[in-house]
C-alpha cells in the first residue's frame, strides 16, 4: 500500500517508479480508501500497541494506493527496497528514506511473510482484478 502521506503529497508516481525499475510487476493496483474496520483488522497485530489508535486514525484519514506485486523473492526484497520502520534508521535510496516523515506516517506498506501477502491480496482485491 502507498499510505494516505504519499497519496497527500503527490507521490504516487515517483515512488511506482521506483518499484517497477526496482523489477516488480504490477499484478493489481486501485485507488482506495479504509474504513476504521478495515485498517483495525488489516493492522490487527498491533492492537495493544500504544500507537494503535493513531496508526488507524492515519491509515483511514484518505485515499491510499492498494496494489499486488509479483518478484522473485518479492517479500524481503519489497521490505528492502521500502526500508526500516522508522525513515531516520532506512537506508540511503530507500522509499522510506525518500518519501516518508516519521515512524508514525511512513509512506508505504509492505507485507511481512508470503502467508501474509496472500490475505492482504485477498483482502483488497477479487480473482477478476488481479492480472
Ligand atoms: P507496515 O506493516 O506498515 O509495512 P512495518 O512492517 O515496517 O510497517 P510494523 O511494526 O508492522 O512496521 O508497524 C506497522 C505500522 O505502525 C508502521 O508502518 C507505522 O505506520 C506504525 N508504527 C510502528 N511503530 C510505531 C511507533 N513506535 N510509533 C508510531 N507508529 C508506529
Ligand atoms: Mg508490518
Amino acid at each position: 500500500m502507498l499510505k494516505p502521506d504519499s497519496v497527500e503529497k503527490g507521490n504516487i508516481g515517483a515512488i511506482l517508479e521506483k518499484v517497477t525499475a526496482s523489477g516488480f510487476r504490477i499484478v493489481a493496483m486501485k485507488l482506495t480508501q479504509l474504513t476504521k474496520a478495515d485498517a483495525e483488522a488489516f493492522y490487527a497485530v498491533h492492537n495493544e500497541r500504544p500507537f494503535f489508535g493513531e496508526l488507524v486514525n492515519y491509515m483511514t484519514r484518505g485515499p491510499i494506493v492498494a496494489a499486488i506485486l509479483e518478484k522473485e523473492n518479492a517479500v524481503q526484497d519489497f521490505r528492502t527496497l521500502i526500508g526500516a520502520t522508522n525513515p531516520a534508521e532506512a537506508a540511503e535510496g530507500t522509499i522510506r528514506n525518500m518519501f516518508a516523515e516519521s515512524i508514525s506516517q511512513n509512506a508505504v506498506h509492505g507485507s511481512d511473510s508470503d502467508e501474509n501477502a496472500g490475505i492482504e491480496g485477498a483482502f483488497h482485491f477479487s480473482e477478476r482484478e488481479m492480472f
